[in-house]
């Protein structure tokens, strides 16, 4: 009998995390909210909103990080034991929603993802259905898919649709739920395919279209949810490639649907460009001082902190304060966003604005490509209470505005820059520790380039080494034959927990 108001727990753990970065993930970073203040992470579960009344929603533990470096086996050991524990005191649930992001890796183990639903499943049994969410740059293993009943991804990269993505794997679960119907069918298909985010940008041709179908072949009747993931790059682990699942009702229409979507993916995989023009920095800081466009935008992507990067890489700020352009005051007004140096920012702090000081920052985490970076300038700006940064210092370096922090942050908005007394509309050259621009900057930009710099998001993807990633796999065998794109139904009776990763 289908419940007419089910009991639904919502639980999960999210990161991306590197494993070409030195740095390491404690627990504190996924700032985990527990029991029912997990519900206030989502909009559409605020009292009165109308999936909120269609469930008894009941939060174990979700925790979500910053991008970073692997996650610590410790760390991983406490965050999923009180998961566990949460969920097993909770008493018997209809369903679960598992709200991950699916690029989490952890020292000494494989596929985390499935490794803790698969414990999940040990507490709600194998009637409760499951429905997960992911970001597209998450990984699907057959175990994963295995293991939970519906799943979906973003559509969009940026990720502008992340909440309306939590809301229909949400929504999803409880028209399955109180719909009686018998569980969901899954297509799977793994295409052997590992891209960087940058060349899969939605934004623009060929995932435009490839993820353009998505909608279409879910439209089709007796399909529940289609999903297209690109992967996780910067991490080495066998299930690290692209993968396409469909769910639904109708054995024909997920196969053929999902048949469909990988078809499209591995037949565009030549034409996936990077999003912007890319170059050394070096030529991309030539090209902005020969342009007349401004604010003329470099993303130093080698170390992009919303990819996995440590953040500290001093590399580019080097290149950046080694240029005579910018030795003057009077020189080009540039902006360098940003470098974490807990000990630069106490000595600017204590000096106060408009001191000159002489602080060094960086390298404290990852020194592979150059170490720790000394500067000499003048306070500009002190701003206290950032929830990433916690304090940002700005100091003026000849013409570039050097953005210290005590703790790595992403800088994606414009109040990130005028919250610090930086004018980026009226700079000439803005670097930014990002891959592709967050949507505030690229309306911005008068124009972009991406810097193909070093670090543990290398863009350049075959010099970083992998190694157990499954071959062949394109780009790394860019001739390979065309793989086996059949999917594979997994069917509702399937409920063989492990089992090879085929
Ligand atoms: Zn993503």
């Amino acid at each position: 009998m289908s419940p007419s108001r089910p009991v639904i727990a919502i639980a999960g753990l999210g990161i991306e995390s590197s494993t070409f970065s030195p740095a390491r993930t404690e627990a504190p970073a996924f700032h985990p909210r527990r029991g029912q203040d997990v519900l206030t992470r989502y909009p559409f579960l605020a009292p009165g909103q109308p999936l909120r009344e269609a469930a008894d929603w009941r939060g174990a533990l979700v925790g979500k990080a910053l991008p970073g470096g692997t996650v610590t086996a410790a760390a991983y050991a406490e965050l999923t034991g009180e998961l566990l524990t949460r969920l097993a005191e909770m008493g018997p649930v209809d369903g679960l929603w598992y709200d991950i992001h699916g690029a989490t890796t952890v020292e000494g183990l494989d596929d985390a993802e499935a490794e803790l639903l698969y414990r999940i499943r040990e507490i709600t049994g194998p009637d409760a259905i499951i429905s997960t969410s992911m970001d597209l740059h998450g990984n699907v293993s057959r175990d994963l898919v295995h293991r939970t009943d519906l799943i979906t991804c973003y559509r969009m990269a940026p990720h502008e649709d992340e909440m309306e993505t939590k809301e229909r794997a949400a929504r999803n679960l409880v028209d399955h739920l109180t719909s009686g119907a018998p569980r969901p069918l899954k297509a799977w298909i793994p295409v052997p395919v590992l891209l960087a985010g940058e060349q899969t940008s939605t934004r623009i041709e060929p995932a435009k279209s490839v993820y353009a179908a998505v909608a279409e072949v879910e439209a089709a009747d007796g399909v529940t949810d289609a999903a297209i993931w690109v992967g996780y790059a910067w991490a080495d682990e066998p299930r690290n490639r692209a993968a396409v699942v469909v769910t639904g009702s109708s054995a024909d229409a997920v196969t053929s649907g999902a048949e469909r979507l990988a078809r499209a993916f591995w037949k565009a995989r030549h034409d996936f460009e990077f999003v912007a023009p890319t170059g050394t920095l070096e030529e991309c800081l030539d090209a902005a001082l020969a342009s007349e466009r401004r604010p003329y935008f470099i993303s130093d992507t080698g170390d992009n902190p919303t990819a996995g990067g440590a953040g500290d890489v001093t590399w580019g700020l080097q290149q950046v304060l080694a240029r005579p352009e910018f030795e003057d005051p009077t020189g080009p007004t540039v902006i360098y966003a940003s470098l974490p140096g807990p000990a630069a920012v106490d000595t600017a702090v204590a000096a106060g604005v408009g001191a000159t000081v002489t602080v060094t920052a960086g390298a404290e985490v990852d020194d592979r490509h150059a170490g720790p970076l000394t500067l000499t300038g003048v306070v500009q700006a002190i701003r206290q209470g950032d929830q990433h940064a916690v304090t940002e210092v700005v100091l003026r370096v000849g013409s570039v505005y050097v953005v210290l922090t005590r703790l790595r942050k992403p800088y994606h908005h414009e109040h990130d820059f005028t919250d610090l007394e930086l004018e980026p509309r009226k700079a000439d050259v803005v670097l930014v520790k990002i891959g592709y621009l967050e949507p505030e900057l690229f309306a911005m930009a008068a124009d972009w380039k991406m810097a193909l710099t070093p670090g543990g998001v290398d863009q350049d993807l075959p010099r970083l080494g992998h190694h157990r990633i499954r071959r062949p796999m394109f780009p790394f065998d860019r001739d390979m034959p065309d793989p086996d794109l059949v999917a594979r139904v997994i069917p509702p009776s399937d409920r063989e927990l492990t089992g090879p990763d085929e």
